[in-house]
């Protein structure tokens, strides 16, 4: 069914500096916009690739002083957002740099949630409403094709005493200015590649077939869905491939515009549930249930499967056939680039009553095609957990 006559608004308040070698233009965007003491967020991880130094030479050569916080960790910790925000009121920080995937990105948004709110507790802002002022000038760099957090709105936190993942989001919680410069994403590692890319691609089918999905972020979810299904395996064989990583960072950055206005669903209300209980990585946890909520979803939305087989660019008869090889087709896809089975995460089943319930009650479980009881989730997370 098409969406044509219903309203929508789109609003992208984040410039994007896209590719290879656009990195420089940090200086630029940090002169243009009155950044002058910046305080950079990101990783261990990204450390250790040699992109953290990259950063801060740019910027001693362009004598802007700058402190560090990379203590980010994986599904990032709330406890992690109250320590950079501690680092960069010491040093007066005007400004927010986010270096890395979508943990450190997450966690400088929090940041600057903080920041602009004089606040301790990143819990205080959980929602979609409660942070309410503009946050000091944030500046993203994206080092792995997976999120789209460089463009989206929403902040994905660990409450550490509670074990779940919360999101802080709201009009003012998307960057400035988002740098993407596919170059730095060569230093991926294959498996990282792998579940980033899934979590891309999982962003982009969700978008799409969201209840509350619209033309512009149907376009870009569609484009996204060629990109990385035809681009991830690619990546994932020769990560020094330039033009497979800039078609996957593309196809990120174009999932993160579908799904941040569209929205995502039921796959990632189990992922987040998942990872916040369990604290797998995020893109393995999608790709886990990505083709079992579609068959969940099937009936409900055929014409779109078909679509989106259509942008993988495969070939069938008709909408019932184009749908089922969609399904196939990911699943294929999570083999082909070496993601784990469900069963081979150590999940104890006798949790799985909990994550359907804590599914249920995610904000993104009203987006989902099909409506979707606890009892529902249960069965997905089964079947799921059968899959060989
Ligand atoms: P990540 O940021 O946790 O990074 C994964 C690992 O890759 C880390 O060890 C990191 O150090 C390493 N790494 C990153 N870039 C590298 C590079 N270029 N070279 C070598 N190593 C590199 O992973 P992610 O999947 O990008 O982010 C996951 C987080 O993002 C989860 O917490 C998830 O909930 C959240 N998320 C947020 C949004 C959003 O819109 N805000 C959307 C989806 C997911």
């Amino acid at each position: 069914m098409s969406n044509f006559t219903l309203p929508f608004s789109f609003t992208l308040p984040t410039k994007i500096v896209y590719g290879p070698g656009c990195i420089v233009s940090l200086i630029d965007e940090l002169q243009l916009n009155n950044g002058n003491k910046p305080v950079i967020i990101t990783d261990k991880g990204v450390k250790n690739a040699g992109i953290l130094d990259k950063i801060t030479s740019l910027l001693a050569q362009n004598n802007i002083s700058c402190t560090v916080y990379d203590g980010v960790e994986p599904n990032p910790k709330d406890v992690n957002v109250e320590e950079g925000a501690k680092i960069a009121r010491e040093f007066g920080a005007d400004s927010i740099i986010a270096v890395g995937g979508g943990s450190p990105i997450d966690c400088a948004k929090s940041v600057g949630v903080l920041l602009a709110h004089d606040g301790d507790k990143i819990k205080k802002y959980e929602g979609k409403t409660a942070a309410t002022k503009h946050l000091p000038l944030l500046i993203t760099i994206p080092t792995t094709s997976g999120t789209g957090s460089e463009l989206t709105f929403s902040s994905v936190i660990t409450d550490t005493e509670n074990n779940y993942k919360m999101t802080v989001k709201s009009q003012y919680t998307a960057a400035k200015v988002a740098i993407c410069d596919p170059e730095l994403t060569l230093s991926l590692p294959a498996h990282i590649t792998a579940s980033t890319g899934m979590d891309a691609l999982t962003h982009a089918i969700e978008a799409y077939t969201a209840a509350c999905a619209e033309p512009i972020s149907d376009a870009a979810a569609l484009y996204a869905t060629e990109l990385i299904y035809n681009n991830l395996v690619r990546a994932f064989n020769d990560g020094s491939n330039l033009e497979a990583r800039s078609a996957m960072l593309l196809g990120s950055m174009l999932a993160g515009i579908a799904f941040s206005h569209s929205d995502v669903a039921s796959v990632h209300c189990i992922a987040e549930s998942l990872g916040g209980v369990y604290d797998l990585p995020h893109g393995v946890c999608n790709a886990v249930f990505l083709p079992h909520v579609m068959e969940y979803n099937m009936e409900y939305c055929l014409e779109r499967y078909a679509r989106i087989a259509k942008a993988m660019g495969l070939n069938f008869e008709n909408e019932k056939e184009g749908a089922k090889k969609a399904v196939e087709a990911v699943k294929k896809l999570a083999l082909d680039v070496k993601l784990p089975l469900f069963s081979s995460l150590n999940v104890n089943t006798d949790d799985f009553e909990k994550l359907a319930e804590m599914s249920v009650k995610n904000i993104s479980t009203e987006s989902n095609p099909r409506p979707m009881t606890k009892e529902d989730y249960l069965k997905v997370i089964e079947n799921a957990y059968r899959h060989k």
